[in-house]
């Protein structure tokens, strides 16, 4: 260990968003990520520490794209850096970017991990993954990213499933998604929150966890975990590793259907791992934290909103061990290119109905507002132009 290794107690942190404004100790980055690497980097160019602190600061509070912007450090160092790491502090290159009301959807392109540079053409290949920006007329904004490129679970109302997964995005892809100096062209602040509701199964990626660190230190990501939204189908070894390690993070499970054999026609994993087994690990957490999670229910015409499926749905939640912390979420679905052609969105009466109806059965309900779907930006549209030819 070395004297790098400290805390952040005499960090301070700037008012609402909890976001460091002067970090003068600096938390050593996970071990791993490109933090760590270009830290090590510097430390071996005999660089003094105080280097590292500065480029991190330049990286989140100014829009530098290039080591060779990073002004405050010596032209040897920027050299060394980019000899090293390439022309950009990040691993990730904005190539399309589509907008509608108030949503920008972004697709960034990524090196692919590739290792095997001998193989030809290996190494250079690269890999894309879709973000989606989204500013409330409130003034608050929030940031969808995603966690895998493709997804190799195979949910049948799901445009990145019927990609399959390409590769685990790294712990630095996920954290860039966030930090990009393109978010902050007009001088925007960082955004407020964080929901992991983009492409992949978050949980299925063990990168989520060093990413999830640099998001919520000071100094890096700085945000609070209780602005973060982890959402998950139900990959339970690492719901339960998750609700120990962040219990302030917010928890969004997928139900989708209260029926198990349906529930796994629409979600193939629930055949290895069962919703009761994800709800026990949310009974578990809710009653230590005290902190409310979400049950998300995509409603899909004709296919899941009957009356029994409410009911069943409604005695579900009811027997959970703190039903009161249990909160439904309805999202209409959204027609998803390489879904299954059978699904269709359900009429508007339909979401208000079954919301409606499910908190006079005693749940907490509401319909999840959502923008986007006319650029294939809203909940399970996502895949990154892997399916252009369909
Ligand atoms: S819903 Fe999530 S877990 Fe299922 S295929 Fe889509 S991205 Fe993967």
């Amino acid at each position: 260990m070395t004297h790098h290794a400290t805390t952040a107690r005499r960090t301070r942190t700037a008012g609402a968003g909890g976001r460091p404004s002067d970090v003068s100790v600096l938390p050593n980055p996970p071990p791993g990520t490109r933090l760590a690497d270009i830290r090590a980097c510097l430390e071996s160019a005999g660089a003094p520490d105080y280097r590292f602190r500065q480029l991190v600061r330049c990286l989140h509070h100014q829009r530098v794209e290039h080591f060779e912007d990073l002004r405050e450090l010596p032209t040897a160092l920027r050299r060394e850096l980019t000899a090293r790491f390439g022309p950009t502090v990040f691993p990730l290159k904005p190539v399309v970017i589509q907008s509608a009301e108030q949503v920008e959807k972004v697709l960034f392109e990524a090196r692919s991990q590739t290792r095997a540079r001998t193989r030809p053409g290996a190494g250079t290949r690269t890999v894309r993954a879709e973000t989606v920006l989204s500013r409330y007329r409130a003034g608050w904004s929030s940031i969808c990213v995603s966690s895998q490129a493709g997804c190799g679970l195979g949910c049948t109302f799901c445009a990145t499933g019927a990609v399959g997964l390409v590769r685990n995005l790294t712990a630095d892809e996920i954290y860039a998604q966030v930090v990009h100096p393109h978010w902050r062209a007009d001088g925007a602040a960082l955004p407020d929150s964080v929901a992991f509701m983009g492409m992949g199964e978050a949980l299925a990626n063990p990168h989520i966890f060093p990413a999830l660190q640099l998001l919520t230190t000071p100094g890096y990501g700085g945000l609070s975990p209780r602005r973060i939204t982890v959402s998950t189908v139900g990959f339970a070894p690492n719901l339960a590793r998750l609700t120990r390690e962040q219990p302030q993070i917010t928890v969004t499970l997928s139900v989708h259907s209260p029926f198990p054999e349906q529930r796994a026609e629409l979600i193939p994993l629930e055949r290895r791992f069962p919703l009761a087994e994800n709800l026990a690990v949310l009974d578990r957490h809710v009653v230590a934290v005290r902190r409310k999670v979400y049950l998300a229910y995509l409603l899909i015409d004709g296919v899941n909103d009957s009356d029994e499926h409410l009911r069943a749905l409604a005695r579900l939640v009811r027997a959970r061990s703190r039903p009161e912390l249990f909160h439904v979420s309805v999202i209409p679905y959204n027609t998803a290119s390489g879904a299954d052609p059978s699904y269709r969105a359900p009429a508007a009466e339909t979401v208000s109905r079954f919301v409606a109806q499910l908190r006079a059965l005693g749940v907490r309900a509401t319909r999840r507002r959502q923008f986007g779907s006319s650029i294939d930006a809203a909940c399970g549209q996502l895949h990154a132009r892997y399916l252009a030819s369909l």
